[in-house]
């Protein structure tokens, strides 16, 4: 029997949904398997943040991971420009604002790692410029008199999560993508030279349907027939404050602290960065599905980073603080490829999945149907982990 699909797409986020895109738009058949609504995940909870300039959980062992960072830089250079045309792609306006970012330090110490860092970057293109504390001030007055020196890049910016996912799947849809809700797939077997993905039609009945595909790419995390690709769920939290009047065009981040932080169209400030929440627990293991609870260390450590940095956050009063899940792995890389021990079995997950998710989804599409991508993907490959497996067996 023919399979129905070219590829299945497990997972209905913006990388799931972009690729779909992607792959129908070069002719593929595909359907999409979501267990709940589309967006619901990470892609809908996130802070819409593009971050271009290797961002401060990267460098963190800056002097080993040279190789690693170099290629990231590479691929931050090719999302620019997919980012410059989202809205000609997508024919529709998905809140993008890419008016450039600060990368700030405190102290000396933090600087070196600013310099550091614009060495790695600057020897793969990417733009930046060093601007010390007064130099920054000059730009951005509204940063503290702290700052000891900043790493402009002017391709920085932001996104609205609400609107980019959503505009992937009109335009998806329009190239005849099924997108199938309520649909958790629970196994996906190989038989016949074909990929068998079993979902579950209706929960309360427990209601099982089966497709069979030439592909199958899983965008829904930490999830692999029986193989194990180290992705783990971990919480994280966002902050918004009250609108006020236009204070920051950029997007601001920290070489050393946790921090993000930005205005919205509307004038409300987002702030973010990578602070913990709590997983909740359900049948004895962490859930990727419910809600984290937040933690008050984190918003205070978070507002704190802020007003630090931004003194003017200090008398906006915060409105809301939201947690969501995402998907991390060892390496803080993200993981992108086919599986060795499961040919026409795709990995797409981690890394910050918003800025980069249109760019995975491009060179995965590239990966699927052709063998081989514009932009190498090795350093990213799952087969990084394979050693896991052998240890591991495949169960
Ligand atoms: C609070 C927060 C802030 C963030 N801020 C930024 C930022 O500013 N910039 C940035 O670049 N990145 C940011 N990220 C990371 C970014 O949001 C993610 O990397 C990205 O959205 C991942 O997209 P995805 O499609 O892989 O995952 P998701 O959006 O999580 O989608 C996975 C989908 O798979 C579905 N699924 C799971 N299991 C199954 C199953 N068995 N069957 C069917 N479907 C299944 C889920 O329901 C979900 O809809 C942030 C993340 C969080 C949580």
């Amino acid at each position: 029997m023919k399979p129905t699909y070219d590829v299945a797409v497990i997972g209905g986020g913006l990388i799931g949904c972009a690729c779909a895109y992607y792959l129908s738009k070069s002719g593929a058949q595909v359907v999409v398997l979501e267990r709940g609504q589309i967006n619901q995940g990470a892609s809908g909870q996130n802070a819409g943040s593009l971050h271009f300039q290797l961002e401060q959980r990267l460098i963190q062992n800056i002097e080993m991971d040279v190789r690693e960072l170099e290629f990231h830089v590479g691929l931050a250079k090719l999302a620019i420009t997919h980012w410059r045309s989202i809205g000609a792609e997508l024919k529709t306006d998905v809140g993008l604002s890419m008016h450039g970012g600060l990368m700030v330090s405190e102290s000396p110490v933090e600087t070196e790692l600013l310099e550091r860092k614009l060495q790695i970057e600057r020897s793969q293109g990417l733009m930046v410029e060093m601007l010390d504390g007064r130099e920054a001030r000059k730009l951005a007055p509204f940063l503290s008199d702290n700052i000891h020196a900043a790493l402009h890049c002017p391709d920085e910016g932001h996104s609205n999560p609400r609107l980019l996912t959503p505009a992937f799947v009109a335009r998806a849809t329009e190239l005849g993508v099924h997108f199938i809700t309520g649909a958790r797939v629970s196994a996906v077997q190989r038989a016949n030279q074909q990929w068998q993905v079993t979902f579950e039609a209706d929960t309360n009945t427990g209601n099982r349907k089966q497709i069979h595909c030439e592909n199958v790419l899983n965008t829904a995390g930490a999830w692999a027939v029986n193989l194990h690709i180290p992705l783990y769920p971990v919480g994280l939290t966002m902050n918004v404050t009250e609108k006020t009047a236009p204070l920051m065009p950029f997007l601001i981040q920290h070489v050393a602290r946790k921090l993000s932080l930005k205005q919205t169209e509307d004038g409300n400030l987002l702030i973010g960065g990578g602070w913990g929440a709590r997983l909740q627990q359900r049948s004895g293991s962490w859930s990727s599905n419910a809600s984290p609870h937040f933690k008050l260390e984190s918003v205070r450590g978070n507002l704190r980073a802020a007003v630090d940095v931004v003194p003017a956050v200090e008398s906006l009063r915060l409105l809301r603080t939201w947690t969501g899940t995402t998907a991390i792995t060892p390496d803080l890389l993200p993981v992108l490829g086919e599986v060795p021990q499961a040919p026409g079995f795709f990995v797409a997950s981690g890394g910050s999945g918003f800025t980069y998710g249109p760019t995975y989804a491009a060179l995965m599409t590239e990966l699927i149907l052709t063998g081989t991508s514009s932009y190498p993907l090795d350093p990213f490959s799952p087969a990084r982990f394979s050693s896991l497996n052998s240890f591991m067996g495949q169960n």
